[in-house]
């Protein structure tokens, strides 16, 4: 987590300078990709239920204006600082370029530890929030999209939504305002669980290639994989759902009251019952408790998912951690220090601002579904059940032969919206892990899949302002 000493941007910065180096853009372009274009830093003042007054301290950071609107979630913790969120703007800028998805970065932070507070005094401090945003033009379906981030959800997306219709009676695109709303508020089926989603696509992508799992001395595939998964929020328990149904082995769950492990594996949702039954995840049935939370991430495993904060590995516990792949779901769950360390003894890092795209595309999918205001496969959903329907008729009729209940029931089966969006996501998530692997395997002198993720990011946006020009 952000201390005084360690700046998440400057990590971010030295990322970026280290895959610089692979490219030859100009370094005034360069410059300005690292920059955050608007940093928009808030003080507003909120009656709590006792009648007492706080001021609270909020930001908004757009890091990137190459393409618009501006894309970012929003986190409440008590850490949230500038720093903070200028580095988590900037990973965004990078993220959506590595998936093609068409947004400058953003991001948005309240220091706030959300537990403190009512449910009615997150909904004031949630729309004031959106209010001052509103009066700097820092939200809005065309300029700046937030989504949900740590400590935030759809509920929370569906009070700024509130807020903003409010303000703008009549646009008719609002609902575009912002994404990770419930479905009745205009969100998306799949949103939910689409961050897992796509670290469970990500990974599982890099498993099938034979000559990492070679190298890492691994058998092909997620079957029988021992994997543990830092912080059961919405990106951890979702990817380790996903981890468990793929047959991987959940051999410690951590969350931030303490871990627990079994080599057996743990069943995800008994976990999380367990935890929100007796509120803590210690002492499950048939489990053994860490010392600390901590411990789990140097458990002997092949898979290692830090799901929670940043900067929870560092140079001095990295030596320590045994995964052969980390995957990072939580954003800058690793420091340079640590990523030098894995460079040298050769566990892949999957990096970030790709793995945890998932989110962003399927806010994209929300985005478009917005603006075009119709649901996702409500046009061709019959017309295809008719078609199949037709074809499996004269298949039958030809071959004699008849298919059972359960493949007629598969081969039927027109596109739902979830169908469509889990669809868009695995295509992203499989192309984009080819074009870093590909960019990495073009340069073997690029240390580790970061940079190479890196170089990605940056011939993207720099092309694009290459091509735009810049504004004189
Ligand atoms: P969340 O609030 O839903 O969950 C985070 C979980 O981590 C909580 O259960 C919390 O108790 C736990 N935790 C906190 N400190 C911990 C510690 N020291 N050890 C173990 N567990 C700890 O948040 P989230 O939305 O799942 O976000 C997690 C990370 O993923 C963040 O870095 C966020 O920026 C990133 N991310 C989230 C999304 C998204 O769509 N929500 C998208 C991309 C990236």
């Amino acid at each position: 987590m952000s201390n005084k000493h360690y700046s998440f941007f400057g990590a971010v910065e030295r990322s970026f300078d280290k895959a610089a180096g692979f490219t030859q853009w100009d370094k005034g372009i360069l410059a300005q990709i690292k920059e955050c274009n608007a940093v928009y830093q808030m003080r507003f003042p909120v009656k709590l239920d006792n009648g007492s007054i706080e001021v609270i301290e909020a930001y908004r950071v757009q890091h990137s204006h190459h393409k618009t609107p501006c894309k970012g979630g929003i986190r409440f913790a008590a850490e949230v600082n500038q720093d903070e969120v200028m580095a988590l703007a900037a990973l965004m800028t990078y993220k959506c370029a590595i998936v093609n998805v068409p947004f400058g970065g953003g991001k948005g932070g309240i220091k706030i530890n959300p537990k403190k507070y009512t449910t009615y005094e997150l909904e004031k401090i949630t729309r004031r929030y959106t209010a001052e945003l509103i009066k700097k033009n820092f939200i809005g379906p065309g300029t700046d999209v937030p989504a949900p981030d740590y400590g935030t959800g759809e509920r929370e997306m569906a009070w700024i939504l509130d807020t903003y219709t409010a303000m703008h009676p009549g646009e008719i695109d609002a609902a575009g305002c912002v994404t990770g709303k419930p479905i009745t508020q205009g969100g998306v089926r799949g949103r939910r669980e689409a961050t897992g989603l796509g670290v469970f696509y990500g990974v599982r992508e890099v498993c099938n290639m034979p000559d990492i799992m070679q190298k890492l001395g691994l058998p092909i595939g997620l079957e029988g994989k021992r994997v543990v998964v830092q912080g059961l929020g919405n990106v951890g328990y979702h990817s380790a759902k996903f981890f468990q149904q793929a047959g991987a082995k959940i051999v410690a769950l951590a969350e931030y009251e303490g871990a627990i492990e079994s080599d057996a594996g743990l069943d995800v949702d008994a976990v999380f019952n367990h935890r929100k039954q007796t509120g803590s995840i210690l002492n499950f049935p048939g489990a053994k408790n860490f010392e600390k939370s901590s411990d789990a991430l140097e458990k002997e495993c092949d898979i290692l998912i830090p799901a929670a904060l940043e900067n929870v590995i560092d140079g001095s516990n990295a030596p320590r951690v045994k995964a052969k792949l980390i995957g990072e779901a939580a954003n800058g769950p690793l420091t340079p220090e640590a990523d030098e360390v894995f460079a040298k003894n050769g566990t892949i890092v999957i990096p970030d601002m790709y793995l945890n795209a998932g989110g962003v595309t399927v806010s994209y999918f929300e985005w478009l579904k917005n603006l075009s205001h119709v649901r996702y496969g409500r046009l061709e959903k019959r017309f295809t059940e008719n078609l199949n329907s037709h074809i499996l008729g004269q298949i039958e009729e030809l071959s004699g032969k008849k298919v059972s209940q359960t493949e007629r029931d598969f081969i039927m089966h027109g596109p739902d919206e979830v169908d469509l969006v889990y669809s868009g996501l695995e295509e992203t998530m499989i192309t984009a892990t080819h074009e870093i692997m590909n960019t990495w395997k073009a340069n073997p002198t690029i240390p580790d899949m970061r940079t190479a993720a890196y170089v990605v990011a940056i011939n993207k946006v720099a092309t694009s302002y290459a091509e735009l020009g810049i504004f004189p």
